[in-house]
């Protein structure tokens, strides 16, 4: 396959071909982003791709994050105490240097690189370097490394250096540690906070060949505990290498030396493992950490396993098409492996939900949003028992929603926009605007909507699965409780015989509140009040769904009466659902009466207005006074409900619907909106897909290239942005072949956009796997030999059962 570039000609990476990207050269001013992008995990934890001898240094940022580890700290900031909860950096395990006699150690910065070469390989998950370097005194280096975190053993990972001496003799120094002496600076907006989360550093030498160190998280009291074991192995080498150890506060390494003639090469190989008091099965961090360390293989063994176990992962998630280039399907790959990286059957057994940014930077501090809703749908086709697990975590964080619906004046469980350890609102109290350097006041937790998609990927997981043990035992639990506090915020106006839910905000974060008002929050934000009655309506679906004596259980643990029920049928049929008077869906109550931005001008005068929100206060203005939307909000709907959905529950509540309003609200929000959230494009790719083809294709486009690209100018480095990774694919997955779980039948519309010429992927629905294939007008399902019973298909309008290893065929 030739070369190809990911952007303009001169910007890196080269696609190799659509399992791996290169770059050929070191840019300082893109590093930060190309460590996200090469960051490496297994959904236990994640190691960003920096280079082994960097420290963080304003170029370089080596990170390790445990999926679920979070620590709080808090810090005097414009006048008020700010506590903040972030996931944690752990000790660099990555960290290893060299020299040459008692020269300098090895910084790319202070020697002349003669070729330079960095692969990332999605399909056996290992990022590469390979470089040639002379010193000042034209002494010659080839370093070529290697690295992986192990898929098949979520403890460990592994880092392989061959030095090659080129044109000298002489002795070879390397220093191969762990590097406790770092703190959470990842994210510069974030320097006026306390990120100092580690304390309690103790370490250890377990034996000859391994260094170890633990630490302490400061305020949850996590220990920490890594091993690394150094090995100089292969031929060629002379005398027997000498080790020291070197131990400063924070810090432990063994500095091994040797002696090397021209020509010759040295292998080094580090060996890491990581244990936290979180993990099961273990008595001590520590003390696991190193005795797994004596008992793993070498490099080799390691890597063979870890490239063994990608291989059965990546046939749960093939994806094949044709159509367009190489990197297309290069950046689908990266998309699902990022995915796959932060969370992955590893993560099955860890109380942990799915960070937005992934395990590979620091932004949004580790925090878990309603990304989920574009990440769920996407995995349960593939690994539903992963969701399983991930749904999870919200049913053991029931106890905090209550906590915090009750503290807010409300009844039911109100889960917090961001959510962290224990559950409760880790939302910040204020946030800085980078421009104006002021620090404002944030309302973003009021985006209650977040209870909207918990409870509808609880949904989808049923509808896909069938698991009503699951349901009955905890969805179920999570869904009437979502409703309670939708029903308790909802309140009833008597002369419009409707209730409204006032004081919230919807998906766009630049409205949150009234200009002028006292207090922030909008009035029936169009998004929640029609997906409230979704969810509604779902609840009252579950009670008779439930199986007895389970369902007179929950209702009597729950207090939840005739009477109750009652009235969430009555919100069901009246909701306020507010419209423009031309009919336009309205994004919230008052959103008509608002200005038109001028959206020339801001374009003209600042490029990238993707943070309106943010030019408009530095201006001493607000965008709460603009027709001006960060994201798609009344667009959601289209995204997450059919037309017929949609249609049914307008109908519902008595609107008259008329489909021709779809495209007419489409193209009005499309002509207001900035797309400053990387999941704009794909909500808009997606609405557009059977409409307006060519327009949809073009934000799939820009979609895919949010994380590559570093579309927002800088965020990337600062973490991926999973929602829009797994949103792209599931655009392929969901939208173009019209999947739809609904009752017990799977549904297939497909519609592919003229770019794709086929498409095949196998999904997982109802314990049964199914490959799917549209291609010349035909779309092909056929059911896998494995399994009992026939699966139930929905194709073109018709239910057909089709048995195990049956397969049908349409004519598109
Ligand atoms: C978006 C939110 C998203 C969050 C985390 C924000 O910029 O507006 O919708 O949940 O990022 O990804």
């Amino acid at each position: 396959m030739t070369a190809q570039s990911a952007g303009t000609s001169d910007v890196e990476p080269t696609i190799v071909d659509e399992w791996s990207l290169r770059y050929e050269r070191f840019d300082p001013a893109r590093e930060g982003l190309r460590e996200t992008l090469c960051t490496l995990g297994n959904g236990h934890f994640a190691t960003r791709g920096a280079a082994p001898e960097a420290v963080a240094d304003g170029t370089h940022y080596p990170g390790t994050y445990v999926a679920g580890l979070y620590n709080r700290r808090v810090t005097r900031l414009a006048g008020r105490s700010v506590e903040n909860e972030s996931i944690v950096n752990v000790p660099n395990w990555l960290s290893f240097s060299f020299r040459i006699g008692d020269g300098p150690w090895f910084a790319i910065g202070d020697v002349d690189v003669l070729d330079f070469s960095q692969e990332l390989n999605l399909r056996t998950a290992t990022l590469s370097r390979t470089m040639s370097v002379r010193d000042a005194i034209d002494r010659r280096l080839r370093i070529e490394q290697r690295r992986f975190v192990s898929m098949a053993d979520p403890h460990s990972a592994g880092l392989e250096t061959v030095l090659h001496a080129e044109n000298w003799s002489g002795r070879l120094t390397v220093r191969s540690g762990i590097d406790g002496r770092i703190s959470n600076s990842g994210v510069r907006r974030y320097s006026q906070f306390d990120e100092h989360h580690l304390d309690g550093v103790t370490d250890c030498l377990p034996d000859s060949e391994t260094v170890a160190l633990a630490v302490r998280t400061n305020q949850s009291d996590i220990t920490i505990a890594e091993a690394v074991r150094t090995r100089i192995v292969g031929a060629g080498i002379s005398v027997d290498p000498e080790r020291r150890v070197i131990q400063e506060p924070g810090f432990i390494a063994h500095e091994i030396s040797i002696d090397v003639n021209a020509g010759e090469s040295i292998a080094v190989e580090k060996i890491a493992t990581l244990f936290t008091s979180r993990d099961r099965s273990i008595s001590e961090p520590l003390a696991a950490a190193c005795s797994h360390s004596a008992r793993l293989g070498s490099f080799s063994d390691l890597l063979d396993a870890h490239s063994r176990e990608w291989g059965d992962l990546w046939k749960r998630f093939s994806l094949e098409f044709e159509g367009d280039g190489a990197s297309t399907r290069l950046i689908l790959h990266l998309h699902i492996f990022h995915l796959l990286q932060t969370t992955s059957r590893n993560t099955l057994d860890l109380d942990v939900g799915v960070p937005a940014r992934g395990l590979h930077g620091e932004a949004y501090r580790g925090h878990i949003f309603w990304d989920e809703l574009f990440i769920f749908p996407y995995l349960i086709l593939h690994l539903p028992e992963l969701v399983r697990s991930l749904l999870l975590y919200r049913y053991r964080r029931l106890p905090e929603a209550r906590w915090a619906a009750v503290q807010a004046g409300f009844s039911g469980a109100m889960y917090p926009w961001q959510s962290g350890s224990n559950g409760r609102e880790e939302t910040q109290v204020v946030h800085l605007n980078p421009l104006s350097g002021r620090w404002l006041p944030d309302a973003s937790h009021l985006q209650r909507h977040i209870n909207v998609a918990i409870a509808y990927n609880l949904w989808q997981y049923y509808q896909v699965t069938g698991d009503i043990e699951f349901v009955a035992n905890y969805g179920a639990e999570m869904i009437l409780e979502i409703s309670r506090f939708w029903s308790s915020i909802a309140r009833y106006d008597s002369e419009l015989d409707r209730y409204e839910i006032v004081g919230v905000m919807g998906p766009d974060e630049y409205h949150d509140g009234y200009v002028g008002a006292a207090v922030p929050g909008l009035n029936n934000n169009t998004y929640t009040n029609v997906m409230v009655v979704w969810v509604l309506c779902r609840a009252l679906e579950l009670i008779d769904l439930l199986p007895e004596p389970r369902c007179g259980e929950l209702r009597e643990c729950l207090s939840l009466d005739d009477a109750e029920l009652a009235r969430w049928e009555d919100i069901s049929r009246k909701m306020r659902v507010v419209f423009h008077a031309d009919g336009i869906i309205s994004q919230f109550e008052g959103y008509e009466d608002l200005a038109e931005l001028n959206w020339d001008h801001y374009r003209q005068r600042y490029g990238d207005i993707s943070r309106l929100d943010r030019i408009l206060e530095d201006e001493d203005d607000t965008v709460n006074a603009y027709k001006a939307s960060k994201q798609a909000d009344v667009l959601m709907l289209f995204y997450l409900l059919s037309a017929d959905e949609l249609g049914a529950i307008l109908g519902r509540l008595q609107y008259d619907f008329e489909p021709e309003i779809i495209p007419r609200t489409i193209d009005y929000y499309l002509q207001r909106t900035s797309h400053g959230s990387t999941l704009s494009r794909v909500v808009h790719s997606w609405v557009l897909s059977r409409s307006d083809r060519e327009r949809s294709w073009k934000f799939f486009e820009d979609a895919l290239r949010s994380d590559l690209d570093d579309a927002q100018g800088g965020t990337t480095a600062e973490g991926v942005h999973l929602g829009a990774m797994a949103g792209t694919v599931d655009l392929l997955q969901r939208c173009y072949l019209g999947i739809e779980a609904r009752g017990d039948v799977v549904w297939f519309d497909p519609l592919l956009p003229t770019e794709v010429k086929s498409l095949t992927l196998d999904i997982r629905y109802r314990q049964r796997w199914m490959n799917i294939a549209v291609s010349d007008g035909r779309l092909t399902v056929v059911v896998s030999e494995w399994g009992e019973g026939p699966v139930r298909v929905g194709l073109d309008g018709e239910v057909v059962e089709l048995a195990p290893g049956e397969q049908r065929q349409l004519t598109l």
